[in-house]
């Protein structure tokens, strides 16, 4: 009885049962391919197609195996003529799938050497470009496919003819595109159960598989992974309308899923014996691995060069740099790394920005729904600001793209650095109208070949992995300088206050301490001085002096020449002193035209002739504007053990209205 399944011609296909004794089922050509004489009915055995040894060597090498190590070839003889055959098996559920395949006479030594020297050459390439031309070269030359293209898939799923090498009749494909509804998702899942796909004759009759005795529940679940599995009626609909007969593809498998497939097309029929088609797999993996590295080169130097775009470390090191003069430096070299036309730095109270950038109030609304619709760490990116639900609103005329990336400036809040792609101006080419291939109606002749023109609209060039990669690490770096910058402000504030305090300090102690005409000590200040001096004295009986003294006739210098002069001879006077005076001791204003002078380590002999010194200091003083000689009288005390600050003050003052009394100009000592 037949299934619905069918398979492709050129090899036979069997499905025994876990322990390879019985046949389950079998393709229609099974017995005409392997046993001519064998008349089929009633065979329940593998061995009758087989032969005794050859099924029993499937048994053994599968036993406790998934699949064989590797194709078995065999020879049958019949009617006098011999013909070799190869093998394959593998298990699926509880079923082996064997697979044999003729194997035309083909020089297998020189394949070997063709495809080592094409394998060193490519393991030399380091471009792309090179490498995927070198691949598809060596393909056509092995396998003699009229076209053999690489068709690499975007982030959308379409395909991009990137190489290509001709060999025959059919039309170029290269730098056309194709939808990616070409390539459903159950024909990438086939490509990746399965890396190679034959269809040596798109035409050519399917057989069907049919049913041994035994009977066969499940064959289509069986034979998705057979390499003879016949083409779906749409595939075959598809290849028809774009005048291939003979098909090979191959897939290219990145590290983030399919990177795209070697398309091998020819207009007739086209078998390729399967050491061609294991030559061809080994020649594709190498070319993607050598594919695969050279672009993690590519993309590490590319995030070498944004990393050092910021020169942090530099920036870091020397004097940080604000945002704003951060942007102004790098903006030139970030446009061009992330080929964007604008870029803005969005913080919670700047904004700075670069280039064609949307107006303040949309980015300010873009942020606002960011912070609640994106709260990751990652990039956030369109290609297509006026779909995309975050700006579809937003007034942003002139940008198509935008990449945003958050820099953490507190645990609340966030700031954005961004960057903006203008419309893509790019015609696509693909390689069929889209709508057109999914309606099976149009014959053959009249599509074939009839490339359609697409004007991109309304998208940016699409924002790539490594260039989200590199955004991330740029808002990083970003937001160090950032916080690097903040603190080393903070710090200059800080400088800024201590200094400030420390000079009000400074003023206070000047108001509490100091006279403010004269610049002298204080009543309040030489009465402590006064006070820790009789401390000392009492303690160490170390001796010192007051010498209180008053101006003489002062009134009178008032009324003459005006109080703003009297004021002038106080403050001449004070200084004169002050600067005559030994270190240790201290001039004090004790109020109106009244000093003290606080003598320290005197006695008596010692502090007179200081009394003396200064009144004859006083009577030398000029002051500008008055034709007088100023005098002082002056009352001299001397320490006693039994005073206190009061006693020798007042002993002083009354030794000073003595001096008055005696004349004035002159010293008086207190008894
Ligand atoms: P005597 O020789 O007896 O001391 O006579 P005198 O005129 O100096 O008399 P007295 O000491 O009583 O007068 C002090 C005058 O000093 C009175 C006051 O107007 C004046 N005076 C007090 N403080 C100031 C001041 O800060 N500036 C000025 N220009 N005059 C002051
Ligand atoms: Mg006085
Ligand atoms: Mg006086």
């Amino acid at each position: 009885m037949s299934t619905n399944v069918t398979l492709q011609p050129f090899g036979a296909l069997l499905v025994l049962d876990a322990e390879c004794r019985e046949l389950q089922a079998y393709s229609d050509n099974a017995f005409s391919l392997l046993t001519p004489a064998l008349n089929p009915s009633g065979v329940a055995s593998p061995a009758c197609l087989l032969g005794k040894r050859l099924s029993q060597r499937v048994r053994l090498e599968l036993n406790g195996h998934q699949r064989l190590p590797g194709p078995l070839a065999f020879t049958r003889h019949c009617q006098g003529k011999s013909e070799r055959f190869q093998l394959f098996a593998y298990r699926h559920a509880e079923h082996v799938i064997v697979e044999v395949e003729p194997l035309n006479p083909l020089g297998k030594r020189r394949l070997i050497g063709t495809v080592n020297e094409r394998l060193m050459r490519l393991a030399e390439a380091t471009h792309q470009e090179d490498l995927l031309e070198m691949l598809v070269n060596a393909i056509q030359a092995l396998t003699g496919h009229d076209r053999v293209s690489v068709c690499h898939f975007d982030s959308d799923w379409h395909g991009l003819v990137v190489a290509e090498a001709m060999g025959g009749s059919l039309a170029p494909l290269l730098g056309q595109r194709f939808p990616a509804s070409d390539f459903p998702i159950s024909l990438r899942r086939s490509y990746e159960r399965q890396s190679v796909r034959l269809i040596q004759d798109v035409e050519a009759m399917p057989v069907p598989l049919k049913e041994a005795s035994g009977g066969y529940p499940s064959a289509d679940a069986a034979i998705r992974e057979s390499l003879l599995r016949a083409p779906a009626s749409s595939r075959q609909r598809y290849l028809q309308r774009m005048g291939v007969r003979g098909s090979l593809s191959i897939a290219m498998h990145g590290d983030t899923g399919l990177w795209g497939i070697v398309v091998c097309h020819s207009a007739a029929a086209h078998p390729v014996p399967p050491a061609v088609r294991d030559a061809v797999r080994t020649l594709v993996h190498m070319a993607t691995q050598r594919l695969l590295l050279l672009r993690a080169r590519q993309e590490a130097r590319y995030l070498q060069r944004v990393q050092d775009s910021l020169g942090l470390a530099e920036a870091m090191r020397d004097e940080p740099r604000g945002p704003h003069a951060l942007l102004a430096a790098q903006a030139e070299t970030w446009l061009a790394l992330f080929r964007a036309h604008g870029v803005m730095l969005w913080l919670p109270d700047a904004v700075h920005s670069v280039g064609h950038t949307p107006a303040v109030g949309a980015i300010h609304q873009l942020v606002e729904r960011l912070n609640t619709a994106h709260p990751h760490r990652g990039p956030w990116c369109t290609r297509e600001v006026s779909q995309d639900p975050l700006t579809a609103q937003l007034d942003m005329p002139q940008q198509s793209g935008v990449l945003a990336i958050p820099l953490p400036m507190s645990r609340h809040q966030r700031a954005w650095l961004m960057f903006f792609r203008p419309e893509q101006t790019e015609t696509l080419y693909w390689a069929m109208q889209p709508t057109s291939m999914l309606t099976p109606t149009l014959s053959a002749s009249d599509s074939r070949s009839t490339a359609w023109q697409e004007e991109v609209v309304g998208k940016s060039e699409a924002w790539q992995r490594v260039e989200r990669l590199a955004a991330m690490d740029l808002g990083e770096d970003l937001t160090l300088a950032i916080a690097a910058y903040e603190i080393s402000t903070l710090n200059q504030h800080l400088e800024q206050e201590r200094k400030a305090l420390a000079d009000a300090n400074q003023r206070l102690e000047q108001l509490a301490h100091f006279d403010p005409l004269t610049q002298v000590w204080n009543r309040y200040r030489i009465e402590q001085a006064i006070a820790a001096e009789l401390v000392a004295a009492k303690r160490y009986g170390t001796c010192f002096a007051l010498l209180l003294f008053d101006i003489d006739d002062f009134k009178q210098i008032n009324d003459t020449y005006g109080h703003t002069l009297g004021d002038d001879v106080l403050v001449s006077m004070a200084r004169r002193i002050e600067a005559s005076l030994r270190g240790c001791d201290h001039l004090g204003r004790w109020g109106g035209e009244e000093f003290i002078v606080l003598a320290t380590h005197s006695e008596l002999s010692a502090a007179v002739g200081l009394a003396e010194r200064l009144r004859e200091l006083v009577t030398m003083l000029n002051v500008d504007g008055l034709d007088k000689t100023v005098t002082i009288s002056v009352g001299v005390a001397v320490w006693q053990p039994e005073d206190s600050a009061k006693t020798m003050v007042t002993r002083a003052d009354s030794a000073m209205y003595q001096a008055k009394h005696g004349g004035r100009n002159r010293v008086e000592v207190a008894r």
